[in-house]
């Protein structure tokens, strides 16, 4: 069977892009009954971000994407972080050295520096100049033991490699841009190259599923597998995801780290299904045509990665908040998970307001907006704020009617049964009862609005009254005319 692997550098926390490979590799694995090991590439250590890695396994478990083996479930590859693999980086770069397909490098941090320099002052790109290879292997082994600091690097070469690429299909490449590449640094650290393929080699991998970033490395890495006479894995790079007018991902939304999606009140499945609309790889699936939510089971089943789209992949973040209210539309049709809501709008309430909100208030509201919002964080907007707060009771000072027009609607709304108390018959009867007392509709609205809100503009009162209800409308209006 398969084994995939999702390798994240805990570098920063986990972003859109890191998300949708991840998520790749995990359909891939779900459909073909294959394994997913979650690897934390962590070499280099200067950049490691403290929390990072927290931060991987909270985000991956709040998007459901769960994986089979890592440094937390343990498993028959371990360890799945690279730092305490590097004894076996050690010993294998040992055996290209023996192949003498990769030496030792003794040039000083100075002498790389000055040739960079240089290199840049004429124009060109910076190139290491191989000059180490010329030593002879007895004479690197005296040098090295002798206690001179050096590097280990892999001599590349200037043939063309050829893969077939799993979604972009037959691929040629070359490394002849660049000098021998660095494989174990002075400290005894490998460098990304050789980390990643000896754990790929030795975690088992099949596939690596990968941004197409990475694409470029992917010759220097054949190199590798040659190397060591390794078979190497099955490649397939996922193309760049961009914003829909093809420019980089924006600060305002791909920036953001997965976890903040979740404190918007996003849920996962709108941010997987904006994230499938982009990449495509579905087999008769139209994802890119509609707002209709894929469960992950769906989208296990009709996955395909030669159906990924090759071009870039556009982001359409304007559909995040109709996939969101799609979600939370399905939710509210659960009674357990309607409770989860309830008790999520509570908190929210609470924490912004400081009050305790009474849960069938809370999931009245939630009725009313079911379609309305695609957030719950959205009944916190400015206009929704009377629902959470009441009116003060001297209000209707700047009415031109007064507590009697308020007791007149008071006894009117007595008269409707609950049942009818709604956005449609309420202004129905407002109109009528502002008919046969002689008072301006406009002004009856705008003291009702007084009364019950507290406020001058805001939805209509069709739309207020249904959202608080006959209960607290009588309530807010008594209170006003006490
Ligand atoms: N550590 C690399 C990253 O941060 C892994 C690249 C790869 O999948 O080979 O994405």
């Amino acid at each position: 069977a398969p084994r995939l692997r999702f390798a994240p550098s805990p570098t920063g926390f986990l972003h859109l892009g890191g998300l949708r490979t991840a998520l790749y590799n995990y359909l891939f694995c779900k459909q073909t009954g294959g394994t997913f090991v979650l690897r934390i590439e962590d070499t280099d250590q200067a950049r490691v971000v403290p929390g990072a890695v927290e931060n991987m396994f909270e985000s991956l478990s709040w998007l459901g994407i769960d994986p089979d083996e890592d440094v937390r479930r343990g498993g028959r590859f371990g360890p799945y972080v690279q730092s305490e693999r590097l004894k076996l980086y050690q010993e294998q770069v040992e055996v290209l050295l023996e192949t003498q397909t990769a030496y030792r490098c003794f040039c000083s941090p100075l002498r790389l520096e000055l040739m960079r320099k240089e290199a840049i002052k004429s124009s060109q790109v910076p190139r290491y100049d191989n000059r180490c290879r010329k030593l002879s292997f007895e004479e690197a082994e005296k040098r090295h033991e002798a206690g001179e600091p050096s590097v280990i690097r892999l001599k590349l070469d200037s043939r063309l490699y050829q893969y077939t690429d799993a979604v972009y299909g037959p691929v040629s490449c070359g490394t002849d841009q660049e000098g021998d590449l660095v494989l174990l640094k002075g400290d005894g650290f490998p460098t990304y190259h050789l980390a990643n393929v000896v754990d790929d080699h030795f975690m088992e991998i099949t596939h690596v599923l990968r941004g197409v970033e990475w694409q470029i490395s992917t010759p220097k890495h054949l190199r590798l597998y040659e190397a060591f006479g390794w078979t190497p894995p099955v490649f397939a790079h996922l193309p760049l995801l961009m914003n829909t007018d093809g420019s980089k991902l924006s600060k305002r939304h791909g920036a953001l780290d997965i976890l903040q999606y979740r404190e918007k009140g996003i849920y996962p499945e709108a941010l997987i299904n904006m994230l499938v609309q982009a990449g495509g790889g579905f087999r008769n699936l139209n994802v890119a045509q509609t707002n209709k939510l894929f469960r992950m089971e769906e989208l296990i089943e009709k996955f395909d990665l030669s159906l990924v789209n090759k071009n870039s992949c556009q982001i359409a973040f304007d559909k995040l908040p109709d996939f969101n209210k799609e979600v939370l539309r399905s939710k509210m049709k659960t009674p357990s998970e309607l409770a989860g809501l309830v008790r999520e709008v509570q908190t929210l309430v609470s924490s912004k307001y400081g009050k305790q909100l009474d849960p069938l208030v809370a999931e009245n509201i939630l009725t009313w907006s079911k379609g309305r919002i695609s957030t719950l964080q959205d009944l916190l907007a400015p206009d929704m704020e009377f629902v959470w707060i009441r009116p003060a009771n001297d209000v209707l000072s700047i009415s031109k009617l007064g507590g009697d027009v308020v007791q007149l609607v008071i006894d009117s709304f007595l008269d409707i049964p609950t049942s009818d108390f709604n956005s449609s018959n309420v202004p129905k009867l407002l109109r009528e009862m502002a008919e046969e007392n002689n008072l301006k509709f406009k002004e009856l609205m705008h003291t009702l609005r007084l009364a019950l809100c507290g406020t001058t503009q805001g939805p209509s009162i069709g739309e207020v009254v249904e959202i608080l209800g006959k209960d607290e409308c009588l309530y807010r209006l008594q209170n006003i005319t006490a």
